[in-house]
């Protein structure tokens, strides 16, 4: 579905990743890992269209994507969720979900879509009303992965949404990830909670400043830590 090739990017003068390949199956949920600093976020915000290579190539199902601009990206069937759990806190969380529907034309989808969200996190359904700056962190985090889901999306990008939340949130939040990806979306997810991630992904890789050094199963991975 995915595939990254020699991917090089660049801050300014510091090449950030160093040629990375990477492959994405339909259906599976791939985890990053890796310690501070060592081009998650940048391997992410790359598929996303966020930052640019500087050389090699991003292809999504058969097409190239890495010279299109983030917002084709999305309307491509990519949706990324970004770190920090990025939400308008003066908005309601119905509004916040009906931005995320930004670029879609269709209206009786986008309600279906919403529904389902509700589905995977009751808690919004009930706070619809609400302003979303005054939902929890967890409740916030919700909301950016249902934000992200109104976009219809065939892959799903998640960097670190375990950040900062309790251990019961972070095993509700990683559930339902899990009942995403079973609804047929593609799941590539950034952790640092390397255990956690890998109990949920079918595969991962390590990266180490720039450079995947490990690339294997989630149990060959979590069996040889
Ligand atoms: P991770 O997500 O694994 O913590 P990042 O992808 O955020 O790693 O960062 C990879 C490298 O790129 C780090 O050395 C980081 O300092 C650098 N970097 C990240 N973002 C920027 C930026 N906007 N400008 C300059 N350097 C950056
Ligand atoms: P379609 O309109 O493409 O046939 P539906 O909106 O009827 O899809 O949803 C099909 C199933 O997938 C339903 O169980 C629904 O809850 C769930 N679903 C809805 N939106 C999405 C989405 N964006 N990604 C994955 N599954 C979804």
């Amino acid at each position: 579905m995915l595939s990254l090739e020699n991917l090089v990017v660049k801050y300014g003068n510091v090449e950030a990743l160093h040629g990375i390949d990477m492959e994405v199956a339909e259906g599976e949920i791939v985890s990053i890992l890796g310690a501070n600093g060592a081009g998650k976020s940048t391997t992410l915000m790359s598929i996303s269209g966020l930052v640019k290579p500087a050389s090699g190539s991003i292809v999504f199902e058969g097409k190239p994507i890495h010279t299109l601009p983030a917002h084709k990206i999305v309307e491509m069937g990519i949706a990324q969720v970004p770190e920090g759990r990025r939400v308008f806190g003066t908005l309601t969380v119905a509004e916040n979900l009906r931005l995320g529907a930004f670029t879609s034309k269709d209206r009786n989808r986008d309600a279906k879509t919403r529904d389902w969200i509700f589905s995977l996190f009751p808690i919004l359904k009930e706070r619809r009303k609400q302003l979303a700056g005054t939902l929890s962190g967890g409740e916030q985090q919700m909301l950016a992965i249902g934000r992200a889901l109104m976009a219809h999306p065939r892959l799903l990008l998640l960097d670190e949404p375990s950040l900062g939340l309790a251990p019961l949130i972070i095993k509700a939040i990683f559930e339902t990830i899990r009942e995403i990806n079973g609804s047929g979306v593609t799941v590539v997810l950034v952790e640092q909670n390397a255990r956690a991630a890998l109990r949920l992904a079918h595969r991962g890789y390590v990266l180490e400043v720039g450079k995947v050094v490990l690339a294997d199963t989630a149990g060959s991975l979590l069996a040889n830590p």
